[in-house]
């Protein structure tokens, strides 16, 4: 079969690999020009680096298994995570359960009811008995007014912007199964990062690729699916050097946003209202290349409504900043509404509303400290999956035939991650050997 793969993300990656190995004529068309979309990395100095921060949980069994596959299993390393709450003005230790249970800003009554709710969503194996609530209700109604207004109000919302009433429960309780499985006997929370960074991966797959006869297309943009009785025909995109081509293909796997997808060919009415549906939180993420660190937590959740920002992830508190000339690396993120006026403004209008705050975690922060940055603005950084999500997800397999569309909306219950893409990429293989093969 001749596979057109629409993305040179994860998904699109990972789809390629798997079906050129079964020996498909496979080619990826990348409207930017490089490998990795929100998993890419960029180069500082002497070394990669993810754009958004990127770790790996014990849980992510498909990507493991890809590491190994590929024979690169020797790239994976895992370090002891730390973690931490800004809340009432000051930053609390979150690592250990011991921590959580001696957590002052909330009733000791409140910490244990806190643990239990962990332990308890951590034992259910059917969320979908929360199929129908959001995490908004769920956990308002399982724990204090208080304890919900210091802690998860704040959290859900700075991750969820005006959408944080709407999310739905499956994703928290997806949220605490990962994060529970990733602590060991200790109960001490272990985190995966690669040797050479996400991008020995992605340069690992590209060969296989190219290897298994594929053919990666950087800076070629889909611009149209031609449909000829209900099958796919050909696609529109624009080449490198600005040309309008077409080509045949038989089959086409979209891994963009339904929101791209649903221009680039028209679908029927039904299908087109639940791909509207799916919206978006947009990242803004900033790196700082600092010569001391903000604060000795790898992760710090910022649970107050009045930051601009909702973590500070610092790398160098995870990975040893040996590897790294010594320097401390620290991600500034944050998740916005597509229309929100912060992803007009540049690195300094953004660091002008930051530092404030920054000196709030540590008053130490300073401009001088910064010996580089980068910053990155990431659309569809994260779908909005509301209640009932189950009854109008739409299928891998759409109702034109040839045409397989695999994104992170279609990651549920768990949150996207890029194990879910190498998952996607397996099960969408499999659905089209299976179409193939004429089983369905
Ligand atoms: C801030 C942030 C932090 C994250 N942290 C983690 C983490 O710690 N661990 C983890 O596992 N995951 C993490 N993720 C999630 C993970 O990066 C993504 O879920 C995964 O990389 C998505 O891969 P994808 O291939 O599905 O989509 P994308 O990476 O979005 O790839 C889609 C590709 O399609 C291309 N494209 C779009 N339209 C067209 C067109 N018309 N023609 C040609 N090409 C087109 C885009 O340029 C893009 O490269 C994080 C994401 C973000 C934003």
């Amino acid at each position: 079969m001749k596979i057109c793969i629409i993305g040179a993300g994860i998904t699109g990656l990972a789809s390629a690999y798997k079906l050129s190995k079964l020996g498909h004529e496979v080619k990826i068309f990348e409207s930017s020009p490089f490998s990795g979309g929100q998993a890419s990395t960029i180069k500082i100095n002497d070394f990669e680096i993810e754009k958004a921060y990127h770790h790996l949980f014990v849980t992510d069994k498909a990507i493991l298994n890809l590491y190994k596959d590929l024979g690169i299993e020797s790239e994976l390393e895992w370090f002891n995570s730390s973690v931490a709450t800004y809340a009432n003005n000051k930053t609390w230790s979150t690592t250990t359960p011991i921590d959580l249970l001696t957590l002052p800003i909330i009733p000791f009554k409140e910490r244990i009811k806190l643990s239990f709710i962990s332990i308890r969503l951590k034992l259910i194996n059917n969320w979908k008995k929360f199929e129908n609530i959001t995490a908004y209700d769920w956990l308002s109604k399982h724990v204090s007014e208080e304890t919900f207004k210091i802690i998860l109000e704040p959290l859900l919302r700075g991750k969820f912007g005006r959408y944080y009433k709407q999310i739905c429960m499956p994703w928290f309780w997806a949220k605490i199964q990962s994060r529970v499985s990733s602590r060991n006997k200790k109960f001490q929370e272990i985190l995966c990062y690669p040797k050479s960074s996400f991008s020995f991966l992605i340069k690992k797959l590209e060969d296989q690729i190219i290897q298994n006869g594929g053919v990666i297309y950087h800076k070629h943009k889909v611009t149209k699916l031609n449909i000829k009785n209900n099958q796919i025909e050909s696609i529109n995109f624009v080449s490198e050097n600005k040309i309008n081509k077409t080509e045949n293909f038989d089959i086409v796997i979209s891994t963009t946003p339904y929101s791209i997808l649903s221009k680039l060919v028209t679908f029927d009415k039904k299908i087109l209202m639940n791909m509207n549906k799916v919206e978006y939180m947009s990242a803004i993420v900033v790196i700082l290349i600092l010569n001391k660190p903000i604060s000795k937590y790898y992760w710090l959740s910022i649970a107050d409504k009045e930051f601009p920002f909702l973590g500070i992830i610092e790398h160098t508190n995870l990975i040893p900043k040996n590897r790294y000339s010594d320097s401390n690396i620290v991600y500034i993120t944050n998740y916005v509404e597509e229309d929100n006026d912060l992803l007009k403004l540049d690195y300094n209008s953004l660091m002008k509303i930051y530092v404030p705050f920054l000196k709030k975690i540590n008053p130490d922060f300073n401009l001088d400290n910064i010996r580089d940055f980068k910053f990155n603005k990431i659309n569809y950084a994260q779908p909005i999956i509301p209640i009932n999500y189950s009854s109008y997800k739409i299928p891998i397999k759409l109702p034109i035939k040839g045409l397989y569309s695999a994104n992170t909306a279609q990651i549920y219950p768990e949150d996207r991650g890029t194990n879910y893409s190498v998952e996607l990429g397996e099960i969408v293989t499999k659905i089209i050997q299976e179409d193939k093969n004429g089983f369905t």
